[in-house]
């Protein structure tokens, strides 16, 4: 990887509407604290359920809605608003809630904006407990989801039907980094009256900004890169003021699955060197794809920023670069990726991404072993598959660890 589009080059309306127009980095450290009467230059949390009214007559206007302000943190709270419009300056959306996880922003839009009799269509290899939530909790409620191959636009076409209301996908896919085009995937979104929505996860909005290339909703796993140090778990959903401001804030602030105040704060604070940490984990785990590629008991890699990759093209125009995580297949079967696991002393086993730490993951036993081998074989996940999470440690001391493991084999 020698030059890497500068975010802001990607995206037309950089600083969003702000004025003057800021740099990423710069919305990244600055938007979203409004300094109280002390003076503090760090952001404070404030940890209080509620919040008190100078008087009956505010009180009354501030339920009935007429007067702004805070009432009850499962409604709005300073710090989580801070992050909330942080997060939405950086991914280039009008509002932003935040959630208690990744899954409660899933569940949250999915409940927020649809109900029974209406379906979802959806890229197949998406993380393991939203296909649970699709196919098991909200199939119950009448609420169904039909699955296709996330690269294939005319397969999305063509299952679209009078029901569908929602396109939701997760690009580049886990664990084999497949891309589909999302201003394509858009338009055929909004020629059929459907909402795109991208689970934006593994690249967050330093690397790629969906609702720039046409997608209406972007959801995040604050608990990954977001944070970035494996702290806590939270979530968010950016968007328009009406669908997400109104409609998923409105399903929030009743059901309650909202972020908690400390989170929050950790989440700004990760916020600031989000677009370093993300172009540190590139540069490494493209240096590990090239290194992977080179070693004869390695039969492929899966890495978005090798121009071998199916969608190659894509890195550069809609992902600023091929991101944090490299899968790639031992020969030799389940057992051979075993052994390279269990030869690490560094790399951590665990199937948890978007950490400072390394980690290591054999798919076909852990995150997608409730699969049949059937389903397996064609989702592409082979017995000698691992993921690599590339953390931010020294890239020689992640080669040596796994150069171990392959050694041996
Ligand atoms: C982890 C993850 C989620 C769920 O997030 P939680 O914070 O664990 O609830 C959703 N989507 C993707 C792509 C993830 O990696």
């Amino acid at each position: 990887m020698t030059s890497i589009t500068p975010i802001d080059a990607m995206d037309e309306e950089a600083g969003g509407d702000l004025d003057p127009p800021l740099g990423f980095a710069t919305r990244a450290i600055r938007v979203g604290h409004r300094r109280t009467g002390e003076g503090e230059h760090g952001e404070p949390i404030f940890t209080t359920s509620s919040f008190v009214f100078a008087n009956a007559a505010e009180a009354a206007a501030r339920f009935a809605g007429d007067l702004e302000g805070n009432i009850y943190s499962r409604f709005t709270n300073p710090t989580v608003r801070a992050f909330e419009e942080r997060l939405a300056a950086l991914e280039g959306g009008a509002s932003c809630v935040a959630t208690a996880s990744g899954m409660a922003a899933i569940l949250a839009v999915c409940l927020g904006l649809l109900k029974t009799g209406e379906r979802i269509l959806s890229s197949r290899a998406i993380f393991g407990s939203t296909t649970m939530l699709f196919n098991k909790y909200l199939a119950r409620l009448g609420i169904e989801t039909a699955y296709v191959p996330l690269s294939d636009l005319d397969a999305w076409e063509s299952a679209i039907d009078a029901r569908t209301r929602l396109l939701f996908c997760e690009t580049p896919s886990n664990p084999l980094t497949e891309m589909v085009d999302l201003r394509r995937l858009a338009e055929i979104a909004h020629r059929n009256q459907c909402l795109l929505v991208v689970d934006n996860c593994f690249c967050t909005p330093a690397l790629q900004r969906p609702l720039d290339l046409g997608a209406d909703i972007v959801i995040h796993s604050a608990t990954k890169y977001l944070d970035g140090q494996g702290r806590c778990l939270g979530g968010a959903v950016v968007g328009d003021r009406k669908t997400v401001g109104e409609e998923v804030f409105g399903f929030l602030r009743t059901a309650g699955p909202t972020m908690s105040p400390f989170n929050a704060w950790v989440f700004l604070k990760g916020l600031e060197t989000l677009e370093l940490r993300m172009l540190a984990h590139a540069r490494a785990a493209a240096g590990l794809a090239d290194w992977l590629l080179a070693q004869p008991m390695v039969a492929r890699v899966h890495y978005p920023g090798l121009s071998a990759h199916p969608q190659y093209h894509l890195i550069g125009t809609q992902q600023r670069t091929g991101g944090g995580i490299v899968a790639f297949e031992v020969r030799g079967g389940q057992a051979a990726a075993w052994r390279v696991i269990d030869a690490t002393r560094l790399i951590s086993i665990t199937a948890n991404l978007g950490d400072t730490k390394t980690t290591i993951t054999h798919p076909a036993t852990t995150t997608h072993g409730r699969l049949t081998p059937e389903e397996r074989t064609t989702a592409g996940i082979g017995d000698g598959l691992l993921r690599v999470a590339v953390g931010l440690e020294d890239p020689v001391d992640i080669q040596a660890d796994l150069a171990r493991g392959l050694a041996g084999l």
